[in-house]
């Protein structure tokens, strides 16, 4: 049996060894910045033939252009500084398709402490690349659904309080009115009752986009804030544009003509709305302007529902 040192001496082995795994390796003189090899798995990954690949031109120009400026002068730079790297890139195949590879290089230096050669490994990564897309893909997706309310499709109150979190600061930094619309279906326990819970959730569904039609700000929102309330936020929005939208709110809802036996107004679905405007400044929460505008809401349902009442949240 040969021991280790016979099988370092064997450059056959080694050799074979390193020609028969699935990663490539390859040597690069650094002086002359040549190849001084190139195993030939190469040609079956990229087509590109062994004897073709004879500079780090040839390396460099048979990478994806939106890849190459980053990487080369990523690795120039690593190399220069002596140091062991490794990086992601779209190679070019010879059909004119690119694969993932992943370079992952040893600087070799002489006896002297100076860069004589780089060594390097190339690893096609494309499958795992494919399923970290995905995953990517998927994230978003999951991210855009966390977002969403499952029932109407509109945005859930999680996204309200982001986009509440950002205009918040937003109005506060440049001295901007902000308003807030909050609705209450009205008698929609009745409705249930009386309908059935389905019917219940496509008439929530059928508010849901009615308010959403109402709204024209490119950065309002509508969202649903809970059960049978909607929320709706209008940045760089004063008190008498914030009393308008709510008026075209109330009027398109009323056009919609939802029939709702046990309501004493021309047994038509309505809905009450409360709405605030403040200009936000330090130490004011938005909670607490959410509470103010909540309150408007109780006092339209106290004064008979179906109306709208205004709040302006003092600085
Ligand atoms: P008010 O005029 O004072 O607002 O009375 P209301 O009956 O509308 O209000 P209340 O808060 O008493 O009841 C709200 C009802 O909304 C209770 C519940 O059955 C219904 N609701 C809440 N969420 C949903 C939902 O997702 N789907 C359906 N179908 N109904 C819901
Ligand atoms: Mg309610
Ligand atoms: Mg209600």
């Amino acid at each position: 049996m040969s021991d280790l040192s016979d099988l370092a001496s064997d450059s056959v082995v080694y050799k074979t060894l390193l020609e028969s795994t699935l990663a490539i390796p390859w040597k690069i003189d650094w002086a002359t910045m040549q190849f001084a090899y190139i195993g030939p798995q190469i040609e079956t990954l990229l087509g590109w033939s062994q004897q073709s690949w004879l500079s780090v031109d040839d390396w460099a120009t048979r990478m994806h252009p939106e890849d190459r400026e980053s990487v080369v002068s990523f690795c120039v730079a690593q190399s220069q500084a002596g140091v062991d790297h490794e990086a992601d890139y779209r190679a070019l195949t010879k059909d004119n398709g690119y694969v993932w590879i992943r370079d992952v290089v040893h600087v070799a230096r002489n006896d002297r402490g100076e860069v004589e050669s780089l060594i390097g490994f190339m690893f096609d990564i494309t499958e795992r690349k494919k399923t970290e897309e995905k995953l990517l893909a998927l994230q978003k997706e999951l991210e855009a659904l966390s977002f969403k309310d499952g029932l109407t499709n509109i945005a859930n109150r999680r996204r309200f309080n982001t986009s509440l979190e950002r205009e918040w600061q937003s109005a506060r930094s440049k001295g901007q009115p902000l308003s807030i619309l909050m609705f209450d279906i009205d008698y929609f326990k009745q409705y249930n009752d009386f309908y059935g819970h389905v019917r219940g959730d496509q008439c929530l569904t059928d508010v849901a986009q009615t308010l959403s039609l109402a709204l024209d700000g490119p950065r309002d929102l509508v969202a649903r804030f809970g059960g049978e309330e909607f929320v709706v936020l209008l940045p760089d929005t004063d008190a008498t544009v914030a009393h308008n939208v709510a008026e075209r709110c109330q009027r398109l809802i009323q056009k919609q003509a939802i029939a709702h036996t046990h309501s004493p107004f021309d047994q038509r679905l309505t809905v009450s709305i409360g709405v605030g405007t403040t200009i936000p400044c330090d130490g004011m929460e938005p909670f607490a302007f959410i509470d103010a505008v909540d309150r408007q809401l109780y006092v339209a349902k106290d004064k008979g529902r179906n109306r709208i009442e205004t709040v302006q949240v003092a600085v």
